[in-house]
């Protein structure tokens, strides 16, 4: 769908995949007006399709749209044309355990015009792809490079919006990770370069002595519908959980003395991703023995319950597409 000042948002239609035609001069290009989400539909329990907590997928976005001046969106009308798009594709939805569907709302901004100011057009639209297990492998520990050298986000910048330029500030640290053999980055904050915020495209968790920290939502870092779900169903299970600051140096001195038992990551993409092994300043941390933690397992296994719609779903987060 398309939005103008004057028609508001206009247009909608489910089309086949194809090309479309941009001015070279599109700000989208210029200034990174652009804002997406990244959601998943799962074939699951009697061969039906569900999603995940969408509400809070477009909700996040229409709060991506406000800090970067761009519309926002009816969320109602958005996810009822997502629920026909998804009917109308659901050959597309693999029933492999782990498998589904991404789906990848996007705004940008398409005046063409090269002076810096918010768009006055823009482009709203959805991209779907089949993807297979995110642990194609079996389930397995990952290996972190934390950086003090490179940041992602400071507060007060738009680390908390979904927004492409985020991504682009975070691929050269993510090579650097990469050529050194680590996974992921595990990112500092932007002023002191001493506390955690969170991982590539995950937020991050550590359990020290039974309680179960996270970073919290202070405007740099993504909210991940992964994390507050996490938060939700680790409280409900009784186990303590903090959303404090903490320092990479706090979480390495439990890592050495023993009292860290497990740290994951938390994102759509990978649901929950255990923390191996973790790499500061050339020295190399193992976590748990490099071994996957009961409660990464746990987790692993009721977020994936839940969203492919076996077992209970107490905080009503599944949708039931057909
Ligand atoms: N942080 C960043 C930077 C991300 O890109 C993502 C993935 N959307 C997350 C955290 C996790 O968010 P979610 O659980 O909503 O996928």
């Amino acid at each position: 769908m398309k939005w103008n000042r004057q028609d508001g948002w206009h247009d909608t239609k489910i089309c086949p995949y194809q090309d479309f035609h941009l001015n070279p001069a599109s700000m989208v290009f210029h200034y990174g007006q652009a804002i997406f989400e990244g959601m998943k539909a799962y074939r699951g329990k009697d061969d039906q399709i569900f999603l995940f907590r969408p509400q809070d997928n477009f909700d996040r976005m229409n709060n991506s749209a406000l800090r970067m001046c761009m519309p926002r969106f009816p969320v109602d009308k958005v996810l009822k044309s997502l629920k026909a798009l998804l009917y109308l594709e659901r050959q597309w939805i693999p029933s492999a355990a782990g498998a589904s569907l991404y789906i990848r709302p996007t705004m940008i901004a398409v005046d063409p015009y090269l002076g810096v100011r918010p768009s006055e057009t823009y482009y709203f639209y959805i991209i779907l792809s089949p993807v297979g297990a995110y642990y194609a492998e079996g389930f397995n520990p990952t290996k972190i490079y934390v950086s003090d050298e490179y940041v992602r986000a400071v507060k007060g910048g738009v680390g908390n919006v979904k927004t492409g330029g985020n991504y682009a500030a975070s691929l050269f640290t993510t090579q650097l990770a990469k050529k050194a053999g680590y996974t992921q980055v595990l990112w500092l904050d932007g002023c002191e370069h001493r506390y955690v915020e969170e991982v590539g495209t995950s937020n991050i968790f550590f359990l020290i002595e039974d309680e179960l920290i996270t970073p919290p939502l202070e405007g740099s870092i993504l909210g991940g519908i992964t994390r507050d779900s996490v938060l939700k169903l680790a409280a409900g299970w009784g186990i303590r959980t903090a959303e404090r600051r903490i320092t990479i140096d706090e979480v390495l001195a439990a890592c050495a003395d023993g009292r860290l038992q497990e740290s994951f990551g938390t994102g759509t993409a990978a649901v929950i991703s255990p923390v191996g092994e973790l790499m500061y300043r050339e020295k190399v941390y193992h976590v748990n023995d490099g071994k996957i933690g009961a409660l990464s397992q746990r987790l692993f296994t009721e977020l994936q319950a839940i969203q492919c719609g076996y077992g209970d779903d107490p905080f009503k987060w599944v949708v039931r597409v057909c």
